[in-house]
């Protein structure tokens, strides 16, 4: 049994409770390991460390963050093999997708921060014959970082890095359904000599600690990545108290395909983007949108290709997809599923949970499943499901394609393939998401400000956008005689 510990004060420990809350492995269905089941007075200890770390962390030098950040992603980066077996085994992720994508952009994240930190400045404004205006960027204080399952390193150092490299210290709190290699960080954090309290990391539950530490008078920022239900709740608890926040949540994402796509590209793409993760990724394109004159086409390759694609245990290098992350969230899947079918929509591929064996019979495996004849309005084309189903839909114009692209709540993400530069900008420019891809997925400049709009997000992460929001402006206005 995997035991798990607090990270506080540059020390692991148990919670103040003495409980420890189960931790599933996927692929099997069974306990593998306990974290800490935290409470308010462990946030209130991991606070009082980053307060009192934070008087000398945010005096250090850039050069200093800088070796410390660059430090920790090195020792990430020996420890792949280790890593990704962990995040496979807590997440039921496919070996080969946390060994080639989530451990390594977990390295890049801190070295990214750790360079980036090296090339940030602020501004001056002179007023000529009058007076100069520079503005410094201060870091805030101590700040929360709260993420999400589905990701468990990346989303976690994505947050961690840029806090600390900016100056902060922070209180991070992963997923209690994949708390693993947010526990294993904290070893190599202590290897890389972070000072103690500079970053804290407790496991729990979210209505617990997350709750506590987002209603904390002494938490200056929440950089918060999950759900939207959860993401409105902290809104409502910092806006009075006037936190900032940053807010990545979910998504329902279009992927809209016209007829002059670079037709096998696409389809190669598209299989990545609809079950990549097991449909868990917030950027999965689950509503497919395909130009009348290809759909019959598409639809019968794109059927016979994720019919062929293998649903197997992690550890199978074959495997493109493994166990979705828990009992509840297979369950939420198959209901979602079923309410396809309710809703009129023609099943073309899946639609079950699929059975291994032996070890593996009890684990939470869903068939990569396709609907069609959903209505663009219906709930299964409006909310998230955040599994490995998808449904296709076909479109005769760009006015039609643009309305049902644009019907949800969400506005996370989006995809387009055509090789149409005119209708390319023209339909990026249109689309209500924070993020257009062209003829690609996925493909990811860590520069560039990534995040949503309307329900799907708050804020810009990434590049200088996340150094400015953990960081506040002063401005310094010296009259000249
Ligand atoms: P979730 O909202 O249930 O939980 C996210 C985190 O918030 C967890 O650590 C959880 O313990 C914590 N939490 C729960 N209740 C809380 C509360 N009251 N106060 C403070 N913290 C609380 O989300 P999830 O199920 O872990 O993740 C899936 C969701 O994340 C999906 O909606 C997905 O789209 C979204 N997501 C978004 C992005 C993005 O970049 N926009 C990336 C990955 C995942």
């Amino acid at each position: 049994m995997e035991k798990m510990y607090n990270y506080i004060n540059g020390e692991l420990r148990t919670a103040n409770s003495g409980h420890f809350l189960d931790v599933f492995e996927p692929a099997t269905g069974k306990v593998y390991g306990q974290t800490p089941d935290s409470d308010e007075t462990d946030v209130n200890e991991a606070i009082e460390a980053a307060q009192k770390a934070f008087e000398s962390w945010s005096e250090t030098s850039v050069d200093y963050r800088h070796r410390i950040l660059s430090r920790i992603a090195d020792e990430i980066e020996k420890k792949l093999d280790s890593l990704a077996a962990a995040e496979s085994k807590d997440n039921g992720k496919p070996l080969s997708l946390a060994k080639k994508v989530d451990i390594p952009r977990a390295a890049d994240n801190f070295r990214f921060f750790a360079n980036a930190i090296t090339q940030f400045s602020s501004e001056t404004h002179e007023m000529i014959g009058l007076a100069l205006n520079y503005t410094l960027r201060e870091p805030l204080g101590v700040v929360a970082a709260i993420s999400p399952w589905n990701l468990p390193l990346y989303l976690f150092s994505w947050k961690i890095a840029p806090a600390l490299a900016a100056g902060n210290c922070v209180v991070a709190k992963p997923s209690e359904v994949t708390p693993y290699t947010a526990y294993l960080l904290s070893q190599i954090c202590i290897d890389a000599g972070l000072p103690p309290g500079v970053l804290n990391i407790l496991h729990g539950l979210g209505h617990k600690v997350g709750s506590a530490l987002t209603k904390h008078k002494k938490i200056k920022a929440i950089s918060f990545t999950g759900s939207t239900k959860v993401g409105q709740e902290i809104a409502s608890i910092a806006a009075p108290a006037f936190k900032k926040v940053s807010l990545e949540m979910g998504g329902k994402n279009p992927n809209i395909i016209f007829a002059d796509a670079d037709y096998d590209r696409m389809l190669r793409t598209t299989l990545r983007s609809s079950f990549a993760n097991q449909g868990q990724i917030c950027l999965c394109g689950s509503r497919i949108f395909v130009e009348s004159s290809i759909y019959d086409r598409f639809k019968k390759d794109f059927v016979t290709a994720a019919k062929a694609l293998k649903v197997a245990k992690p550890e199978d290098p074959e495997a493109k997809l493994s166990a979705v992350v828990s009992e509840t969230h297979m369950n939420k899947i198959l209901d979602y599923i079923a309410l396809a079918k309710e809703e009129g929509g023609v099943l073309l591929a899946g639609g079950h949970r699929a059975s291994l064996s032996g070890k593996y019979a009890d684990g939470w495996y869903i068939e990569p499943t396709i609907f069609e004849g959903l209505h663009y309005n219906c709930r299964v084309n409006q909310e998230e499901i955040f599994g490995p189903v998808v449904s296709i839909t076909p479109f005769d114009s760009e006015e039609e394609v643009l309305k049902m692209a644009n019907s949800t709540e969400y506005g996370l993400s989006a995809t387009l393939w055509t090789q149409n530069l005119d209708r390319a900008h023209r339909m990026a420019k249109q689309i209500d998401a924070g993020i257009v891809w062209i003829n690609t997925w996925l493909l990811r400049d860590l520069r560039t400000p990534f995040g949503g709009v309307k329900h799907s997000g708050v804020g810009r992460e990434g590049g200088l956008n996340a150094l400015r929001f953990f960081t506040e402006q002063k401005n310094i206005c010296i009259k000249y005689n």
